[in-house]
């Protein structure tokens, strides 16, 4: 199947690195996004890494205009219509997806893929929404997208080996690696990730440290790159919150039940980096612990 041009739903955080990334290996975009000052927002944040990925010798002028070319807004759902593949990265919400997918089934070729970019929830139920489940599939990039070399692959029930044939082959010219996650809730990554940042969320709530000795501890103790409350505020809140609420009700276990103070932060709307304040205050030129 030849690929040319790829959909993009969702210019947040990660639709917008996904973007970033197919244009750089030149496929056509179409970026779409509810609300079409996202989308400008996100153009804006590919040429800002586009620049920086310049500057640092990673890629030429040419090629940084190039990928900027090739993508272009898409105010309208059905301006995707024309699209070889879709690939959905709107706000982690089963219902909202839902929503997304029923619209789509309605606009595209039939040939045509749909993947999604979702942390946790089961493929096979957002596939059975659509008018084809054999032509769906996940596609789970890390964040930052241009950064981070993984792509989860994951099959729902009804993916077709063709389907899971273009994943890969999409994950090959990205020159990522791909990693393949049975459909089981939160698939590998988060599955074990989600939980110890939740723990960590557990472990300021109960006073044991504050989120510098938390985060420092992590650092230097365990060697990880960034702390666990750095990194939930950089994923998003409202993210962490929705794939630990995916464990807890897919698993059943008392073992993945949200942090209540995660819960008051997604309630407050202190979404993490994205909106300026989460386990940290973003507004000054350093992040500041709230805690
Ligand atoms: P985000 O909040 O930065 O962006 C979500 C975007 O979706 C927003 O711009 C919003 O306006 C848009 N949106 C909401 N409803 C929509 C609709 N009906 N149609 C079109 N657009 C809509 O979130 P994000 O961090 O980019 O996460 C997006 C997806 O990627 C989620 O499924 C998330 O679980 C997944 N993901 C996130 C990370 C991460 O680290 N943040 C990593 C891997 C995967």
């Amino acid at each position: 199947m030849d690929i040319k041009t790829i959909g993009v739903i969702g210019a947040g955080q990660m639709g917008s690195g996904i973007a970033h990334v197919f244009a750089l290996a030149g496929y056509d975009i179409l970026l779409h996004d509810v609300n079409e000052g996202a989308i400008g927002k996100a153009i804006e944040n590919i040429e800002g890494n586009l620049g920086r990925q310049l500057k640092k010798g990673k890629i030429s002028e040419d090629e940084k205009t190039a990928a900027l070319a090739r993508i272009k807004p898409a105010a309208k759902l059905d301006q995707l219509s024309g699209c070889d593949i879709v690939i959905e990265a709107a706000t982690e919400n089963s219902e909202l997806k839902k929503a997304i997918f029923r619209e789509l089934s309605e606009i595209l070729n039939p040939d045509a893929i749909i993947a999604t970019n979702t942390s946790s929830i089961s493929i096979t139920a957002l596939a059975a929404v659509t008018d084809r489940p054999d032509r769906f599939i996940g596609l789970h990039f890390m964040n930052p997208v241009p950064v981070m070399k993984l792509v989860e692959v994951i099959r729902g029930i009804a993916t077709s080996q063709q389907t899971f044939d273009v994943a890969k082959m999409l994950v090959d010219k990205l020159g990522k690696t791909m990693a393949v996650s049975e459909d089981f809730p939160a698939f590998i990554v988060n599955r074990i990730l989600m939980p110890m940042i939740n723990e960590a969320i557990y472990t300021l709530y109960e006073g044991v440290g504050t989120v510098e000795a938390i985060d420092t501890g992590m650092k230097l103790g365990a060697n990880h790159p960034m702390g666990p409350l750095q990194l939930a505020d950089f994923i998003g809140l409202d993210t962490c919150l929705s794939i630990m609420q995916v464990l807890y009700d897919g698993l059943a276990d008392s073992k993945y039940r949200p942090c209540p103070l995660l819960v008051k932060y997604v309630e407050a709307g202190w979404l993490g980096k994205k909106s300026g304040r989460g386990f940290y205050d973003y507004k000054g030129e350093v992040p500041v612990p709230t805690r």
